[in-house]
């Protein structure tokens, strides 16, 4: 699900300022203790992340939370050894066989939006952005159950 306020436009200049206001933004209103991060460069990010929302997001108290910092499975072949152990979902309990990789599928839906609101205002753009993510996690929800029976008929065809 893409949730109100979590997608960002990417400035020119990219830090982790972009960032770090996605997930205050999302830590401010999250009722669940246990969050897993996927993020591509994770294991950058999450270096001095406790510092640098002392400074920048001191409405979040990040104590509440139980944080792990995942990278993407396509992604991680990419880094060193040290982030494949580290920073990959094959070795974190509680996440299933999720690959961390759905986000960008995303941006593929999104990129049509893009196109047409680069010329809005700001409150155009953000409204028609929301609305554009809207449709996107309607047709999630939708799939769902289309998902659900994929998943039984594939348990019974292992399970006779
Ligand atoms: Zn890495």
């Amino acid at each position: 699900m893409v949730f109100s306020n979590i997608c960002t436009m990417i400035l020119i200049v990219f830090s982790y300022i972009n960032t770090d206001y996605i997930v205050a933004a999302y830590l401010n209103r999250c009722q669940v203790r246990d969050i897993k991060i996927s993020y591509d460069i994770a294991c950058k990010w999450s270096i001095n992340l406790h510092t640098r929302f002392e400074t920048s997001h001191k409405d979040v108290d990040l104590s509440r939370f139980s944080i792990t910092h995942l990278v993407p499975k396509f992604h991680l072949p990419a880094h060193g050894p040290k982030c494949q152990a580290r920073y990959s979902f094959n070795y974190t309990h509680g996440v299933g066989r999720t690959h961390g990789e759905t986000v960008e599928q995303e941006w593929a839906y999104i990129n049509l939006a893009a196109l047409s609101t680069r010329e809005m205002g700001p409150g155009a753009q953000h409204s028609a952005l929301d609305d554009s993510w809207g449709g996107w996690n309607w047709r999630k929800v939708l799939g769902l159950g289309e998902c659900e029976i994929c998943a039984l008929r594939s348990c019974q065809v292992l399970v006779p």
